[in-house]
């Protein structure tokens, strides 16, 4: 059985984490449906879809742009081509200024580069401050959702986790979870070294980090401790705040159905003499690993992505199972396409085969994304690259033999022979390896007693 298969199974069992999962779509689905109202989400559509496939045409030029921005308003970029690298120049700068304490605002790229682990390892406590990201990460989980970490857990299962990991004494209140929260997390905000985030966008023309948050907490990790890191991938650039318009409000929208999200941190650098506060020092990290090997690809409408989760929200695999039976840091039908792209064929080649082809992700994605189609193409590329070598030589002989006329007329008139003892009013239903892998779930046709040239023939054609 698949890794896929497994984890999936494993999920199933899992008492009303579909049912969890499902209704938090919803609601995410209906908010988004409410907020575009009768926007013309098509027009909206195709104007994300050029600016995301302009972008990525000239991602290097941005790059260079924002980066110069970026130093001339005084922040130290660094580009990183693999997560070794970016992880290795995390720590540099922690170690260098002696932190202790790190609080980190939500980051899906710091997950891709397992950058608490590192930071952990080195004796650096690292404090998620998102409350999804926090439940997590107190639960040792990875999150199971692009912009709902926690959207597996119910609130009772997060009132227990809160009591055993605090000793804290709470009911179900919402409102009474997240006030305990949020005392846990001010103080730590207010010890921290340093303050680490994701980055949304990073507009090209300025320099400047856009960093979208509902809690607040982007902008306490961004401003309270001493030293602020961004960590952000390469492809989340934007050419202006002219395309921001257009890109941010689909994002906020198409994540949690809100026309805006509460917080919209706009970062210009460090603290300038005469600012009253903001880090000392912001480094920008800018993350490749793996992301520039695309552009040249079939698949590089991948980098297109906004990291918004919508299709996540409309998958009927995802709905079901949650991000965690896809195994890596990226779930449903995105993380489908991204992890076998980013990981291999190897660990991740089944990943293309989790899903319906209902084609709901390409229809809910803001940027136009084909993701059905991506998966299509995976799949091909995926079978070619994990075909053994006896199927290889089959393929190669069946086609060498239906080359010829008189190679294909004999293979048939032996098959036929062959489904004898299997067929049953023209369907095989149960056929012997390797076709009962096909008939274990579906009826194969039989083979026609006659071909259509034998009943040409027979006809008197010529
Ligand atoms: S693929 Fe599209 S819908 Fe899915 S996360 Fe990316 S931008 Fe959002």
């Amino acid at each position: 059985m698949s890794p896929f298969r497994e984890r999936a199974r494993v999920q199933l069992a899992t008492p009303g984490l579909g049912a969890a999962i499902g209704h938090a779509m919803d609601v995410r689905a209906e908010a988004r449906e409410r907020v575009f109202g009768n926007t013309d989400v098509e027009a909206l559509r195709r104007a994300a879809r050029a600016i995301r496939a302009h972008t990525i045409a000239n991602l290097p030029e941005y790059l260079d742009r924002f980066a110069d921005a970026a130093d001339a308003g005084g922040a130290s970029v660094f580009f990183a081509s693999t997560a070794g690298e970016a992880v290795a120049h995390v720590l540099r700068i922690v170690r260098e200024r002696g932190a202790r304490l790190v609080v980190k605002s939500k980051s899906m790229v710091a997950e891709e580069i397992d950058l608490n682990a590192a930071l952990e390892r080195d004796g650096v406590e690292v404090v998620e401050t998102d409350l999804g990201e926090h439940i997590v990460q107190i639960a040792n989980e990875r999150p199971s959702h692009i912009t709902v970490p926690a959207v597996h857990k119910t609130r009772a299962q997060v009132r227990e986790l809160f009591e055993r990991v605090y000793g804290a004494r709470l009911s179900d209140d919402p409102a009474e979870i997240t006030g305990f929260a949020r005392g846990v997390l001010r103080e730590r905000f207010l010890r921290a070294d340093v303050g680490i985030t994701g980055v949304n966008f990073g507009v090209a023309s300025t320099g400047s980090l856009v960093i979208v948050t509902n809690e607040g907490n982007g902008r306490m990790s961004t401003s309270l401790p001493r030293v602020h890191i961004a960590v952000m991938g390469m492809e989340r650039i934007v050419p202006s705040f002219r395309e921001l318009s257009v890109l941010l409000p689909l994002l906020t929208a198409s994540a949690t159905g809100q026309r805006i999200t509460a917080y919209v941190n706009v970062v210009n650098g460090p603290r300038r003499g005469d600012e009253p506060d903001g880090p000392e020092e912001l480094h920008i990290v800018i993350l490749d690993n793996g992301r520039s090997a695309l552009l040249s690809t079939e698949y590089r409408s991948v980098l297109h992505c906004i990291r918004c989760g919508a299709c996540q929200n409309v998958c009927p695999v995802f709905r079901q199972v949650g991000g965690h039976a896809y195994g890596g840091v990226y779930g449903g039908p995105i993380g489908a396409v991204l992890t076998p792209l980013m990981d291999g064929f190897e660990s991740a080649g089944d990943l293309p085969h989790a899903s319906t082809l209902c084609a709901a992700c390409s229809d809910a994605c803001p940027v136009g994304i084909p993701i059905h189609e991506l998966l299509i193409a995976l799949r091909r590329d995926a079978t070619a690259e994990q075909a053994g070598r006896a199927e290889r030589l089959g393929f190669a002989l069946w086609s060498r033999l239906w080359s010829s006329a008189p190679g294909y007329r004999t293979s048939v008139r032996l098959a036929r022979l062959a489904q004898r003892p299997f067929a049953r009013a023209g369907r095989l239903r149960r056929a012997p390896f390797p076709l009962s892998r096909w008939t274990s779930s579906r009826d194969l046709p039989a083979l026609a007693k006659e071909s259509f040239r034998e009943r040409w023939r027979r006809a008197g054609g010529a």
